[in-house]
């Protein structure tokens, strides 16, 4: 086993200038800092990813498991993937209902059935049947995330926020996943990029990606194989992959960010957004914890 580790998380980037984040900074420092104890402790990237994804969810403190908030029907319809890079296994759910951690329903998709995906009633059933936890009283368990009061849903359209984290293992591995409520006050069985892999997640054997931002750009400007390609094929930095990708969300009208890192251990997180919360750790850099700083 190598010594070698990276992880990276993030919670979004929809957040607001001016807004106090410091809780999320410290629960995503205390996140990160647990990872690299599971990584250092010989971990996979996918169970590593799956956990910290799984404790993102179950927070309240993003736009995600237990911070989304319902559609336009009043039901609470939620998107998640996962992959592993080596294999290219992948799972992912999408418009799931009130389960309580969709990114484990997407792990089971992976690891306990012949799809990659599984939407609406279909994946609820699924879920029922792999015995994961549903929400018995949606309405007290839902809560509204850090940053987002309701004046703020009614007022600015297409509102959003998801949670990621990518993480590169001592076995060399690379594994991605990304979870989301998608956006408030959306119609009944909107998708956006989150639960489609190749776009809102994706890990190969040189690179993990997760992404954040208004899924409909983020899925016409090709997403995160288009990264992935670029870093790969066309020879661009990790960086510059990132930055190419979003300059193209960007072009199209939207914003947001992702987060990436490579069979090296390298990390790079690019937003355009305000902000995009987000910390990282690896086995060559110190743990940092932020949301409003430039990019890295
Ligand atoms: N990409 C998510 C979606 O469009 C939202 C977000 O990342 O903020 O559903």
């Amino acid at each position: 086993m190598s010594e070698k580790y990276a992880l990276a998380l993030h919670g979004g980037a929809g957040p607001k200038a001016g807004e106090d984040y410091t809780i999320v900074e410290a629960h995503l420092a205390e996140l990160a800092s647990m990872g690299e104890e599971l990584l250092k402790s010989g971990e996979s990237a996918l169970d590593v990813v799956e956990i910290m994804v799984s404790n993102l969810e179950s927070s309240g403190l993003y736009v995600a498991g237990k911070g989304s908030a319902p559609n336009v029907a009043g039901q609470v319809e939620l998107d998640a993937s996962i992959m592993e890079g080596h294999t290219r296994q992948a799972g992912s759910v999408s418009a799931i209902q009130d389960v309580k951690n969709p990114v484990g329903v997407a792990k089971a998709v992976l690891e306990n059935s012949p799809c990659v995906m599984i939407t609406g009633e279909g994946a609820n059933k699924f879920a029922d049947e792999q015995g994961f936890e549903a929400v018995s009283d949606p309405k007290n368990y839902y809560v509204l995330p850090v940053g987002v009061t309701q004046a703020d849903i009614e007022q600015y359209e297409m509102m959003h926020g998801t949670v990621g984290a990518v993480a590169l293992d001592g076995q060399g591995n690379l594994a991605a996943a990304t979870s989301t409520g998608g956006v408030f006050g959306k119609p009944a069985g909107r998708v956006g990029d989150t639960p489609i892999i190749g776009v809102g997640t994706w890990a190969d054997q040189d690179i993990a990606i997760s992404c954040t931002g208004t899924g409909e750009f983020f899925i016409r400007a090709g997403g995160a194989l288009s990264v992935a390609n670029g870093y790969k094929l066309a020879g661009d930095t990790l960086s510059k992959a990132l930055w190419r990708m979003l300059d193209e969300v960007k072009r199209l009208g939207g914003d947001g960010g992702l987060i990436a890192v490579s069979k090296d251990g390298e990390i790079a997180m690019a937003y355009n957004s305000d902000g995009m919360k987000r910390a990282s750790v690896s086995s060559g850099s110190d743990l940092i914890s932020t949301t409003f700083a430039k990019s890295d």
